[in-house]
């Protein structure tokens, strides 16, 4: 039977919408969480360390409406190392390139340095701009109202929302606003894609949020992922997948294995067992550990590994 596809008679008087929104602010702040929380799929990874993110994650959410593109930033802040500084080199380019700016504050934190210089890079900048203070289901609504005065001094004019990421406080809200305030513009991407990162890079992901809530102290923050192998095996519903962990030091080699291979196992168990309900298969993984010193500071290495 040949199904054609079903036209909505408002759709088509009203043009669609499309655009690049960009979630930037401070490490930790919850730009992850509010990714996953709109897009109801886990595309960024969350963990309570700052600085997981390093890549651009883009998020597609698509209506009948409009589409959003969002791109979940590395956290603005202070760059010492040249891995970073990237980081930070990345966020703020990607002002430069979106319709959008979701720019969110932790409401518990209040503002710091980083804020306001993040707020002067906003004002300079051409696109549309939402002030989202986060993280409202754990402050009180005496502390938020200093709060809202200070960001509409430092941006006038800019809307202020408070939100909870992780409960879903006003996050329909947030979308309502974004969605108004967005181009006239294509469906760039077809319904069903909600992330345009490879299924190879969301396995590296997984494995590195695992390492990062399992760890401690500087151990997440020199480590890197790479995935060597990624087999789909269809005949047999499973996908083989090697995957590398990089430390850049000789003395996290045996706490990454852990008593007996111990966290290096568990690591492993946590991040395939997410990964088989991601993907919707049986994984088998395997993980090896490679001392590569000085990865953090080596631009060749930092580039191979997409920073
Ligand atoms: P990112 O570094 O900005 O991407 O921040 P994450 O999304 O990784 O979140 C950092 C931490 O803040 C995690 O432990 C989240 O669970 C927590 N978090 C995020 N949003 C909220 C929120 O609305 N309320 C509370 N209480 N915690 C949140
Ligand atoms: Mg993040």
């Amino acid at each position: 039977m040949k199904t054609e596809p079903t036209k909505k008679t408002e759709a088509s008087s009203t043009p669609y919408r499309s655009g690049y929104v960009a979630i930037i602010g401070r490490p930790n702040v919850g730009k992850s969480t509010l990714l996953n929380q709109v897009l109801g799929e886990k595309v960024a990874i969350v963990t309570p360390k700052p600085q997981t993110t390093r890549n651009r994650i883009t998020g597609i959410r698509t209506t009948a409406a409009c589409q959003i593109i969002f791109l979940d930033t590395p956290g603005i802040h202070r760059a010492r190392s040249l891995m970073n500084r990237r980081m930070v080199e990345t966020a703020l380019a990607t002002l430069r390139e979106v319709d959008g700016v979701l720019w969110l504050v932790d409401a518990r934190e209040g503002l710091r340095k980083e804020d306001e210089e993040i707020a002067q890079a906003l004002s300079e900048s051409k696109a549309e701009v939402l002030v989202l203070l986060n993280k409202i289901d754990a402050v009180s609504k005496g502390k938020l109202l200093p709060l809202i005065e200070h960001c509409a001094a430092l941006l006038p004019g800019k809307e202020i929302v408070p939100v909870s990421a992780l409960k879903g406080d006003n996050v329909s809200l947030v979308l309502e606003l974004v969605e108004k305030r967005l181009p006239e513009g294509p469906r760039y991407y077809t319904e069903g894609e909600f992330t345009d990162q490879t299924e190879r890079f969301i396995a590296s992901e997984i494995i590195r949020e695992k390492i990062f809530l399992l760890t401690r102290e500087e151990i997440p923050y020199s480590t890197a992922v790479t995935i060597e192998e990624f087999k789909e095996k269809e005949e047999r519903n499973l996908i083989v997948i090697q995957a590398t962990i990089f430390t850049d030091r000789e003395s996290h080699k045996p706490i990454l294995i852990g008593k007996k291979g111990a966290m290096l196992k568990e690591i492993g168990k946590q991040a395939r067992e997410e990964l088989e309900k991601l993907l919707g298969c049986k994984i088998f993984l395997e993980l090896f550990i490679k001392v590569d010193s000085g990865w953090t500071q080596d631009p060749r290495a930092l580039t191979d590994l997409g920073l």
